[in-house]
């Protein structure tokens, strides 16, 4: 099907930006890249617990309750972002708008989620010709519902973001490692190595230290 390109970041052949890398590149850019541009990906325990809560919502089960149609794994997708995903859950409400429902293992840490479930209803407004003024986060380690409304000032944060996101896949960027309070809970810190990779000269002397010949460094020793 023929591709129209309709953002000013987009006049390109298009490249589909996958929805879950909004909250990764929101998170730090370099996990973003890590994951979608070299399939780098460790578990780690907030991973596994992640994957444990969302096994109800990635089954795909829908159900139908009074008043309430609920549909969980729904596909997204949008031709004029070029985005693409999956929401966790979708609640369509008699005489309601549809309200996207987006599940995290932690608690809610603005934006990074919220970028996301932004982009999903920005992809159902889209795929139903509707509107979608408000979502919600939920956090199992809360128990509660946040509800988020999708204000003009959040969904441009959001498209300019899938515009970086879309710049960073094409030109195939890795952005340098952070090293601060992000690193420890990041599932990639041993693929990522920020204490070296962070630290231009630290790996400038562990790559020359790598060539070196062994009597060379038992002589320094
Ligand atoms: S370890 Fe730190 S710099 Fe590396 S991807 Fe994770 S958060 Fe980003």
């Amino acid at each position: 099907m023929a591709r129209r390109a309709l953002t000013p970041w987009d006049d390109e052949t298009p490249l589909d930006v996958p929805i879950s890398a909004i909250e990764h590149f929101s998170y730090c850019p370099r996990q973003c890249a890590l994951i979608h541009m070299e399939q780098t990906f460790e578990e780690n325990v907030y991973t596994i617990r992640g994957q444990l809560a969302h096994q109800r919502v990635d089954g795909g089960d829908s159900e139908n309750r009074p008043g309430v149609s609920v549909r969980r794994g729904l596909p997204l997708w949008s031709e004029r972002l070029g985005l693409r995903g999956r929401a966790d859950v979708v609640e369509f409400a008699a005489g309601e708008q549809p309200f996207p429902v987006e599940y995290k293992v932690g608690r809610r840490r603005p934006p990074h989620a919220d970028l996301q479930l932004c982009a999903q209803a920005l992809c159902l407004e889209e795929m139903l010709e509707t509107v979608v003024p408000a979502g919600a986060i939920y956090s199992h380690a809360e128990r509660r519902r946040h509800i988020l409304r999708f204000t003009d000032e959040l969904r441009s944060q959001t498209m300019t973001m899938i515009g970086e996101i879309r710049t960073q896949l094409r030109q195939q960027l890795l952005p340098p490692a952070v090293d601060d309070a992000r690193c420890p809970p990041c599932s990639l810190v041993h693929d990522c190595l920020p204490q070296v990779s962070a630290h231009p000269a630290r790996l400038r002397g562990l790559q020359g230290a790598l060539f070196r010949p062994l009597e060379a460094i038992d002589d320094d020793a």
